[in-house]
């Protein structure tokens, strides 16, 4: 199964490869033509060089069989041919001309066709008396005045191109001269050639070639009728007429055509190859019914056209990398801006809700510091308030007792005066030992003097409201202490029960002493006019809190005074006596140590008062 990245990447891949190869194609095919026009241009020059270059050759010896009928000896063999001395003449006259021409032969033959004179007459297969009336160029010459005629020399089989001139005196054709040119001498022209040239007669067969081996081949099939005509002429002496094998691929512009010349056998040795796809340029050769035509190899063109069919597909590929670069950085860039200015447009966003919420935060801290401050304003108020309250319940209490305390001061300030107006008489008497027992007692009666005070004065001394581990023992002690006078004036009877172990609760001494002092107060009102007033005090544990109970055998606490009981300023007390503030105050109280207050009636009549508070840890 495709995913959608390989998928895209096929598709790429088969993009690419189709243009880099309709580009190389392309390439390829105009090289391809452009190259071949080139060759095309090249191929005309060289065929207008060569036609040229041959045509100058042919054209020297063009006028050499005419110029022989000026001479007179060779006139006269045909003339007086019974003459041999004549002859012999003739002979020497002939192979001399035909040495200093460079030609094959040079012959002279009679109106009938038999050789009369010739250069080769030394040599044993010479023409002398020979019947050459069969040969085309006799006919021509006879006919037209002159012939021209390519074929192979019947007695030596040698090729040569044969240019007869009619011979006549004024009144009729005496015979015909001959002048045979050898190829060679034809061929000299091509030796500079670059390319493979060939002439062909008019029947296809070539005559002339800058390849050896292509002579005597044929470029067409030759027909009946041809191959007959030749026996008869003996043009070309019998040889087999092999075909070249020159295969037509297509024709372009101007004659031009592209063939496949078959492979040779045998590996010829060539300047330039002879085998292959060739651009083949013909021209006929003015004055002759011949053909000359020169084939330009196309092997090269086709190489080029394939570097630069490469290179353009190389170009392809590298400007397609170029161009996947240019556009990957483009959209790498584009991506970058883009998630820059989503991450900018983020970092505003995120910048714009910092502030809203900073605005938000500042303003409602703004108000909790407000409400703070408020609150601790009205909580010092409070405080300050409740200070107050407790202070001024205290001075009610110091209120309550200042009669007990001024009865209480008033028998050992007695006691002072009778002691020490006696210790001086004794004194006077010179009773020492008896005025110092009276000092030493007066000493004693002013420490307990001070103790009554200095308790007064330390109830009264406003708290410092810390809370510390208190050993309840010591203030329920101190609290009885104080009420000492009122107790044995109501005949009361106190009974503590604790523990063994110390029992030390989170507070303030000073405030707990209060509201114990409050409950014991308290109590002591509710049983004045009993007749048997009595106070149990218990202290206890309850998991975490200390449970401290006053239980007293009062009137104990009517419906209506229960569910009033710590509203403040009620009192059932006369005015002046009760502030209705005790009960209050001491719940407040027992609230900031944590704890509870309450109040209940105890099943055998008056009323228990209930205590809790934190436990703490004994002081080290
Ligand atoms: P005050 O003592 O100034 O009246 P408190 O708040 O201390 O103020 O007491 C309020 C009232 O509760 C008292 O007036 C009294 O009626 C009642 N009360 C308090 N303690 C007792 C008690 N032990 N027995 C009976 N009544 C009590």
């Amino acid at each position: 199964m495709f995913t959608r990245q390989p998928l895209r990447f096929s598709l790429l891949l088969l993009v690419l490869t189709a243009l880099v190869a309709a580009t190389s194609l392309t390439t390829y095919q105009i090289s391809q033509r452009m190259g071949l026009t080139e060759l095309q241009t090249t191929g005309r020059h060289r065929l207008d060089l060569y036609t040229a270059s041959l045509e100058r050759e042919i054209g020297k010896y063009a006028y050499f069989p005419a110029t022989l009928g000026l001479e007179r000896d060779v006139l006269d063999v045909l003339t007086q041919a019974d003459d041999p001395r004549r002859t012999a003449q003739a002979n020497v006259y002939l192979e001399r001309l035909n040495e200093r021409a460079g030609t094959l032969a040079i012959y002279v033959i009679n109106d009938q066709g038999t050789v009369r004179a010739t250069s080769n007459w030394r040599r044993s297969d010479s023409y002398l008396g020979e019947d050459l009336a069969f040969r085309p160029y006799f006919r021509e010459a006879m006919d037209t005045g002159s012939g021209r005629f390519f074929g192979i020399g019947t007695t030596r089989s040698e090729p040569g191109y044969y240019l007869s001139s009619a011979l006549s005196d004024d009144s009729r054709t005496l015979g015909v001269a001959i002048v045979k040119v050898g190829l060679d001498q034809l061929e000299q022209s091509w030796s500079t050639v670059e390319a493979p040239v060939l002439v062909a007669d008019e029947n296809g067969v070539v005559i002339l070639s800058s390849v050896p081996d292509w002579k005597f081949t044929t470029l067409r099939p030759l027909d009946e009728g041809t191959r007959k005509s030749f026996d008869r002429t003996q043009q070309y002496n019998r040889r087999a007429l092999q075909p070249l094998g020159v295969r037509e691929m297509g024709d372009l512009s101007q004659g031009a055509r592209l063939v496949q010349l078959a492979k040779q056998p045998q590996e010829m040795v060539s300047a330039y190859p002879v085998a292959g796809n060739f651009l083949a340029q013909s021209q006929a050769m003015p004055g002759t019914p011949w053909t000359l035509t020169v084939f330009s190899h196309v092997k090269p063109v086709n190489e080029m056209s394939f570097i630069r069919a490469s290179v353009a597909g190389v170009t392809t590929i590298l400007l397609w990398i170029l161009a996947s670069m240019v556009y990957q950085r483009r959209r790498h860039l584009r991506d970058r801006l883009a998630a820059r200015e989503a991450l900018q447009k983020a970092h505003d966003e995120l910048e714009r809700k910092v502030e809203e919420r900073t605005a938000d935060l500042s303003c409602a801290n703004q108000q909790l510091q407000d409400e703070v401050v408020e609150r601790v304003r009205a909580e010092r108020t409070l405080r300050a308030a409740q200070d107050e309250l407790i202070q001024a319940g205290k001075l009610a209490v110091i209120g309550q007792l200042s009669a007990g305390i001024a009865h209480e001061l008033n028998q050992p300030l007695a006691a002072l005066r009778t002691l020490s107006g006696n210790a001086v008489r004794f004194l006077e008497r010179g009773d020492d030992s008896t005025a110092r027992s009276n000092l030493e007692r007066i000493a004693q009666l002013v420490d307990r003097m001070g103790l009554i005070t200095g308790q007064l004065k330390a109830f009264a001394h406003k708290s410092s409201g810390q809370a510390r581990p208190v050993d309840i023992c010591q203030v329920v002690t101190h609290a009885v202490a104080i009420l000492d006078q009122r107790l044995r004036s109501s005949g009361a009877e106190v009974k503590m029960d604790f523990p063994d172990a110390a029992l030390f609760a989170l507070c303030d001494a000073n405030r707990l002493e209060q509201v114990i002092v409050n409950l014991l107060s308290n109590a002591l009102d509710a049983m004045v006019g009993h007749t048997r007033p009595g106070l149990e005090i218990h202290g206890t544990t309850q998991g975490s809190m200390l449970r401290l109970t006053v239980r007293d055998h009062g009137v104990g606490l009517s419906a209506e005074v229960l569910a009033r009981l710590f509203e403040p300023f009620f009192t059932t007390k006369e005015a002046g006596v009760g502030l209705g503030l005790g009960l209050v105050i001491s719940a407040g109280i027992v609230s900031d140590f944590g704890g509870t207050l309450s109040g209940a009636n105890h099943p055998d009549g008056g009323a228990v008062f209930t205590l809790d508070i934190p436990l703490a840890t004994p002081a080290p």
